[in-house]
């Protein structure tokens, strides 16, 4: 029998950034997969600017970003035209360091995890299913049938991020209410010609079967999603490109000369009931899932691990209570149900059938759209929600005070000023302070005292027009979002009371 911290079951992407994040916290993790290898189909493409921000702590963002794709804009299309273009770079150039869409195929992605958790000494332990498991006592009893047959682990804690078939949430039971999409999605990834073959996202809005065109790396390389419905989609496995691509070539005016993978699914938008249940979690496409067409599941999935990552590091640790790991599934729960209640809206009004919907389609979006996003309030909401920026976790039991329009919870606001941000300290995965403006002495002597580094940077009038307050302290946990805002002139006083109220050592591991 073997022991270790923490079971990870699953080595999709987010099981592999759970297992990142604690073993760049010093956490022992084993993780299993049932398959042979990696998977070798590209999947979920998009990688969120949020993604990227919280990269920066394991040093992957600038890799992601080199080794995939910058998408510049997307496009609307209706009869065979574009009727509007939206720009990521002048929506959120004062938004966030990635004012853009990125392409990073979910297999180059994996390979990306695998090789830099190598580093840490972590391999996946492959052809490795998890069976079943038990809670007994002060860990969990796990049964693997691995290639040299059944053994038993034992862990602190196990981690189902096996996907949506997941084995761990239906040994705890958790259900996964929801419902299952009547169309079938395709994916087809093609070399291409056209005017939506251009490195940009083009959008189909004629019929109710939604298209897209993903671009990918490369030239008149991209990827076609789709839907199809009615009798066509009984039988999904018999379609082939040939059954979907009319209606590319017709309305996108896509060209395709090769079709490099085909494959369709069906989808469904459930959410488990819990998160976590004693010394278990659930994370990624075993807790939730929804429509692909945000681009969004597996970002959420991997925002699930960096969130549990570190309140694990520290019960583990002994710096933390047991209860802080209930606000693993208070705080992503709830996004969770936020994010499938909006993407099945939306996919559900981009889909409808009939004649209004039509018209909604082909000729209320197109006169509304160009003037909607001509609207600085609208750009930015836009593109706060899909990047997934505008993520935050106020009213939450780990979330205090306010300062400015910095409340706790919040993403800390990006600041660029002459080149230099004010994300650098966002790399460390620790309790850190920050101050625009004067640090008071009881402030620094407080740090000082704690081992929490603070970073006093200079105040500038672009540090108020993010919504930070001068002198004020903003306390980061270690995945960088504002535990406490505070600007009552006591800082050491707050900080204090912070932690002790919730049992929490601000020492860093
Ligand atoms: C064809 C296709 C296209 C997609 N396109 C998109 C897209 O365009 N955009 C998007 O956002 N999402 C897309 N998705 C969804 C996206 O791939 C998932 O959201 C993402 O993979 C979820 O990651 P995960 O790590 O949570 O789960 P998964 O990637 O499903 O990983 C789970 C892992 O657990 C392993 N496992 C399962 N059970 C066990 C067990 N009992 N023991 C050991 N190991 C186990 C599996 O082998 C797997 O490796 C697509 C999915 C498919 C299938």
């Amino acid at each position: 029998m073997n022991r270790t911290q923490v079971l990870i079951v699953g080595a999709g992407p987010t099981g592999l950034v759970l297992a990142l994040w604690l073993a760049k916290q010093g956490v022992q993790v084993r993780i299993v997969d049932k398959t042979e290898e990696p998977g070798t189909t590209s999947r979920a493409l998009a990688v969120q600017a949020r993604t990227l921000e919280l990269y920066r702590q394991l040093d992957l963002a600038e890799t992601v970003v080199a080794r995939g794709h910058r998408v510049p804009a997307v496009n609307m299309w209706v009869r065979g035209e574009k009727a509007a273009r939206l720009p990521f770079e002048i929506v959120a150039e004062d938004l966030t360091p990635y004012a853009f869409l990125e392409i990073f195929p979910q297999d180059e992605h994996e390979r990306l995890l695998i090789e830099r958790l190598a580093g840490f000494g972590v391999t996946v332990e492959r052809r490795t299913e998890l069976v079943g498991f038990t809670e007994a006592g002060d860990g969990i009893l796990a049964r693997l049938r691995g290639p040299d047959g059944e053994l038993v682990c034992e862990a602190d804690y196990i981690a189902g991020c096996d996907g949506a078939r997941s084995v761990v949430r239906e040994t705890l039971g958790t259900g996964f209410p929801g419902g299952t999409y009547r169309q079938v999605f395709y994916v087809a990834d093609v070399e291409a010609a056209g005017p939506a073959v251009d490195g940009e996202l083009h959008v189909d809005l004629d019929e109710a079967d939604f298209l897209a065109i993903f671009p990918l790396k490369g030239e008149g390389r991209a990827r076609l999603i789709g839907t199809v419905r009615d009798a066509r989609a009984e039988h999904p496995e018999d379609l082939k490109f040939e059954d979907v691509s009319a209606r590319a070539i017709e309305h996108l005016k896509i060209e395709v000369t090769r079709v490099n993978w085909f494959s369709t699914y069906r989808v469904h938008h459930r959410v488990t009931d819990h998160f976590r249940k004693g010394r278990a979690f659930l994370l990624g496409d075993a807790a939730h899932i929804h429509s692909p067409a945000g681009g969004q599941g597996m970002n959420t999935g991997l925002g699930d691990a960096i969130n549990l990552a570190w309140k694990l590091a520290a019960v583990l640790a002994g710096r933390a209570p047991d209860k802080l790991l209930d606000s693993y599934e208070t705080e992503r729960i709830a996004f969770a149900r936020r994010l499938v209640a909006t993407t099945d809206r939306v996919f559900s009004v981009a889909t409808a059938e009939g004649r209004f919907a039509e018209l909604v389609r082909t000729r209320i979006v197109p006169a509304v759209f160009p003037r909607a996003i001509a609207l600085e309030p609208v750009r930015d909401y836009v593109f706060r929600t899909i990047s997934q920026i505008t993520l935050n976790y106020r009213g939450a039991p780990l979330s205090a005070g306010a300062a400015g329009e910095v409340r706790g919870g919040d993403r800390l606001p990006w600041v660029s000023v002459d080149g230099q941000d004010n994300y650098g300290p966002l790399s460390a995965i620790a309790w850190q302070v920050l101050v625009y403006g004067a640090a008071k002495p009881e402030l620094t002597a407080w740090c000082a005292a704690n081992g929490v580094p603070l970073h006093v940077q200079a105040w500038r009038p672009e540090h108020g027009e993010a919504g930070l307050a001068k002198d004020a302290l903003y306390l980061l946990r270690p995945d960088t979002y504002v535990a406490l805002a505070d600007g009552s002139g006591a800082p050491a006083a707050a900080l204090a009371h912070y932690f002790a109220d919730r049992g929490l050592s601000p020492i860093n591991g």
